[in-house]
């Protein structure tokens, strides 16, 4: 209810009262009184609801000045950076990420389950994908995010506005070489934030392997990475990594055993991002 709203009904309540004490004239005054306090009581009440509505979630200063400094780090035409209506402030609305578990939910064009890579014993890269997914998504809450885990093909993708977005994979299962561990982390090609694209890419490489202690594994970032579908559906202004997390093959025991630190270097990277925080790239 506007503050506008609350003055109406206090007038419309005023009239009530005005109309009721012409008709009850002969009533004796200590009834009278009683009213007065009722009337009061209720538009008390009603002020109470309001405030309370408007008490902003609580944030250390840190994490105000994070999402502060967040803010000012995009664009004017992204949604974290509107200018904030009268009544709101920038703490009441948290900053929304998107985590894409990669494989989740039907492909459109064939309308069946896509489980990504398997193994032979049956493990799916999408089982993969979602224990680390569902993690970095509560790992994000955590610190104050609102976050949206989204299909592979999710409906809300398209024009999708985030501060970032990341796509959750992993890699094959199949025995190709001794060299198929470790990680991967793209950016998209054609984005329009590439600067910001980039240190998304940067901080989510630094974080994944403090936490991790994978390798980083440049030399085979694919096309299909860079060009993964879900950057072209998504609003321009929004800032989109993939990450393969790891092989199938060679990191599987730390994958389906540590999903925990594979999310902790996940949601640490968009940390590192949003708080503009330094990070290297091994
Ligand atoms: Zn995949």
């Amino acid at each position: 209810m506007s503050a506008r709203q609350v003055s109406e009904r206090q007038q419309d309540m005023q009239q009530d009262y005005g109309q009721r004490k012409i008709r009850t004239n002969s009533e004796p005054p200590g009834r009278e009184v009683l009213r007065h306090v009722s009337v009061t009581l209720i538009v008390a009440a009603i002020l109470a609801t309001i405030f309370t509505a408007w008490t902003p979630a609580s944030l250390s200063p840190g994490e105000i000045a994070g999402q502060l400094v967040a803010a000012l780090d995009t664009d004017p035409a992204g949604p974290s950076a509107s200018v904030a209506e009268p009544g709101t402030s920038i703490e009441d609305r948290a900053l929304r990420v998107g985590i894409v578990i990669g494989h989740l939910g039907p492909n459109p064009s064939t309308g069946a389950d896509d489980p990504g890579s398997i193994c032979s014993d049956g493990l799916t890269e999408l089982e993969v994908n979602r224990e680390i997914g569902m993690r970095t998504a509560a790992a994000l809450e955590a610190a104050g995010f609102e976050v949206d885990v989204l299909e592979e093909f999710d409906d809300r993708l398209f024009e999708y506005r985030a501060v970032a977005l990341v796509s959750i994979h992993a890699d094959s299962c199949l025995p190709i070489n001794d060299l198929a561990t470790g990680y991967k982390v793209a950016s998209a090609l054609d984005t329009v934030v590439p600067d910001r694209a980039q240190r998304l890419v940067d901080c989510i490489v630094d974080r994944y392997a403090r936490a991790t202690d994978m390798n980083f594994h440049a030399g085979s970032i694919t096309r299909d990475m860079t060009e993964y579908h879900s950057f072209r559906e998504i609003h321009s202004q929004t800032p989109a990594a993939i990450i393969e997390a790891g092989f199938l093959y060679l990191d599987r025991d730390f994958l389906t055993s540590n999903p925990g630190k594979a999310a902790r270097g996940i949601a640490d990277g968009v940390l590192c991002y949003v708080n503009n925080e330094p990070a290297s790239i091994p």
